[in-house]
């Protein structure tokens, strides 16, 4: 089966992998000329690592991240407002260095199954076959089509035609810092609340600590990237430490700078031989760092389908269905969350601190265990 993907980013590589250990042999499409991610961390949650571990990255990534085992949630000021353990789900949660996490999937895939600096324009399904059409002219003719072409896919805008996505009033920056505060837990991630205002820390591993933090602000606001720094430091001017030091440890250059989007829940992925994966099926606001993770449950049950079903179109149907509503729960729990993360007004602001005291640390282990429980290889296909 001549299997091309467009796109590779986490969702792609993770796909091209899981169907190479199927015995099928995709090819990668990327625009980018190379393959490196630079300032940012990524969670790796256990619904994402169990299908990595079975790819066999488990060690690799292990040696390169920072356990996570509990999460914190405090005021600006630095109090805290409740601290509990993750449930225990069979996987380790994770957080990394994006370059480490790519890195890893791109060292496992055989240099020639990935092309880059290809731009994929369109496609054209004839017969048995699609055509999938690259800047230049050229072009790929294949069995199946999969785009894992991101938040602005343009295999979507072909399959849907459903314009752009939604902002949901707020920015994000991220970066990782080449320290480890001492006021930092081993172990613990920690999300601090102020008004519209939020900020999430993590170690990393090797000694680096990776950030988020987010403000609200109109979707036209821009700035240059070297303006990341001095905007952020007096956004979080008084916050707790070890806020300004992150900000302040972290090169600021490597800062990155993203709008919080998604899109409403699409009620198909695919037609005849094309399907989606990833942030082209389901972008989601980046506030479970989940995106990714639910991309890589996307790329297992995609290929446990392809390798199942003789007909490409039965096992793209398939794998549609079996993932469309784990997505969708998933992108809409982070939508809410994040617009609670954002509320601002002084009474909003006071009940969320009452909301995230008083809240059993069951329930919150119950909320956890819903997304994390999630097994992509065990899905019936
Ligand atoms: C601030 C922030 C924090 C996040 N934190 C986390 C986290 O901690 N954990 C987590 O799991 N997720 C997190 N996410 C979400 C995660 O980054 C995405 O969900 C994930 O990268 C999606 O992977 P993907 O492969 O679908 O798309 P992408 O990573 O966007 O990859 C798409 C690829 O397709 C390529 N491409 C695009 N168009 C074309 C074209 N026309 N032709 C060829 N190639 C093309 C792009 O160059 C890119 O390499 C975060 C997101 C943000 C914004």
């Amino acid at each position: 089966m001549r299997i091309v993907i467009i796109g590779g980013g986490i969702g792609g590589l993770t796909a091209a992998l899981a169907l190479r250990r199927e015995g099928l042999e995709p090819v990668v499409y990327e625009r980018a000329p190379a393959l490196l991610e630079v300032g940012a961390a990524i969670a790796v949650w256990p619904n994402a690592f169990r299908v990595l571990e079975r790819l066999g990255l488990g060690e690799t990534l292990l040696a390169r991240a920072g356990r996570i085992r509990s999460v914190r949630w405090l005021g600006r000021d630095g109090q805290e407002y409740k601290h509990f353990a993750f449930p225990e789900t069979g996987a380790p949660a994770v957080a990394l260095h994006r370059a480490d996490l790519q890195g890893a999937l791109l060292r496992a895939l055989p240099a020639e199954s990935i092309h880059l600096g290809k731009t994929f324009v369109g496609f054209e399904e004839a017969g048995e076959d699609v055509r999938a059409l690259f800047d230049e002219e050229t072009e790929v003719v294949c069995d199946v089509l999969v785009g894992a072409d991101g938040l602005h896919s343009r295999v979507r805008a072909r399959l849907l035609e459903d314009g752009e996505p939604v902002y949901h009033g707020y920015t994000v920056w991220r970066g990782v810092a080449r320290l480890e505060h001492a006021a930092l837990k081993p172990g613990t991630a920690s999300e601090i609340y102020g008004a519209g205002q939020r900020f999430g820390v993590g170690l990393v591993g090797l000694g680096r600590t990776g950030w988020w933090a987010t403000a609200n602000e109109p979707e036209a606001v821009t700035e240059s990237a070297s303006e990341h720094a001095t905007k952020l430091l007096r956004l979080f001017e008084g916050w707790c430490t070890p806020v300004r030091e992150l900000i302040e440890a972290t090169p600021p250059e490597t800062i990155l700078r993203n709008a919080a989007y998604d899109r409403p829940a699409a009620a198909r992925w695919g037609v005849g031989r094309v399907t989606m994966l990833g942030d082209a099926a389901h972008p989601m606001t980046p506030n479970l760092g989940q995106g990714g993770c639910v991309a890589v449950e996307d790329a297992a049950v995609l290929a446990r389908c392809l390798a199942k079903y003789k007909d490409p179109q039965v096992a793209l149907r398939v794998y549609e269905s079996r993932r469309r509503e784990r997505a969708a729960a998933v992108a809409s729990y982070s939508r809410r969350y994040g617009a609670f993360g954002q509320w601002r007004s002084r009474a909003a602001t006071r009940l969320r601190a009452r909301l995230l005291s008083s809240v059993p640390e069951s329930v919150g282990r119950r909320l956890l265990s819903l997304v994390f429980d999630y097994d992509a290889c065990a899905v019936e296909v």
